[in-house]
């Protein structure tokens, strides 16, 4: 296990996803984060008191020859900083491991810890921030400290890479300046956030706007699994994936 590490590196194209996801375990670069973190996976919240905390930046989850990625914000301070893994064990994570699920693109509809045998099919799941803020808020300059993450991601994702749904303004923010930096045209002036946005990258991914899984637009009713399940099921179809119809069909679970 690498620990330590000061802060992002780009990592060559010999290294592998795996390599990364390693590296950036050990990262220390925001202050802020690097304290709110460790002192949620001390202080803990009482209904997970018998867990040891993760407390620690949450690597990237699913296959490295992924067609198809999902950009979030950032891990939720008792889900993925807890548990280590995007999106496990935290409402937003229900919602949206549950949708692919239903689509055909997760092995299970739920996300309790990182050995719970859930596997992706042909989806990975990362995000543009790797440590969780302090109400789910990252800074400008910690997304931009930790873009150098989201860019040798990318670049190792690149050949395999057709679709990406982004959860949400912020994740689009930070999205599109590392999708440049990547290597891939991405169209002036930028183009603007929407559910149901879509955006053609020359020579690369087709990208997806879909509203966050957060539980303030899934309460809300802003983001019903319906819409999401079809935002999935286009970017999905984009990403040469067997996707589940809404009726039934190329259903793929194992
Ligand atoms: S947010 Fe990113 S750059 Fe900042 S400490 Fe966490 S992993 Fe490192």
């Amino acid at each position: 296990m690498i620990r330590g590490t000061a802060g992002p590196t780009v990592v060559g194209m010999d290294s592998g996803l795996a390599e990364l996801d390693e590296r950036i375990t050990g990262c220390r670069a925001c202050p802020r984060l690097v304290e709110w973190r460790e002192e949620v996976a001390r202080t803990k919240r009482a209904a997970f008191a018998d867990w040891t905390y993760w407390g620690r930046p949450v690597p990237g989850f699913g296959p490295a020859d992924a067609p198809l990625l999902i950009l979030g914000l950032a891990p939720a301070a008792h889900g993925g900083n807890r548990t280590g893994r995007m999106f496990t064990g935290d409402r937003s994570g229900d919602v949206l491991y549950a949708a692919l699920y239903d689509v055909g693109l997760a092995s299970r509809p739920t996300a309790v810890s990182a050995d719970d045998g859930l596997e992706l099919y042909g989806v990975r799941v990362t995000s543009p921030v790797h440590c969780a803020p302090p109400a789910n808020k990252p800074t400008p300059g910690e997304r931009d400290t930790c873009r150098s993450w989201l860019v040798s991601e990318l670049r190792l994702l690149r050949p395999t890479l057709r679709a990406v749904v982004v959860l949400g303004g912020f994740g689009w923010q930070a999205a599109l300046p590392a999708f440049a930096e990547a290597g891939w045209t991405v169209p002036r002036p930028r183009p603007v956030f929407g559910h149901g946005t879509r955006v053609a990258l020359d020579g690369g991914p087709d990208l997806f706007g879909c509203f966050h899984v957060s539980q303030r637009n899934t309460f809300t009713g802003r983001l019903t699994p319906e819409m999401l399940r079809d935002v999935l099921r286009t970017a999905g179809r984009a990403a040469g994936l067997p996707v589940v119809d809404e009726g039934g069909g190329t259903h793929r679970h194992r």
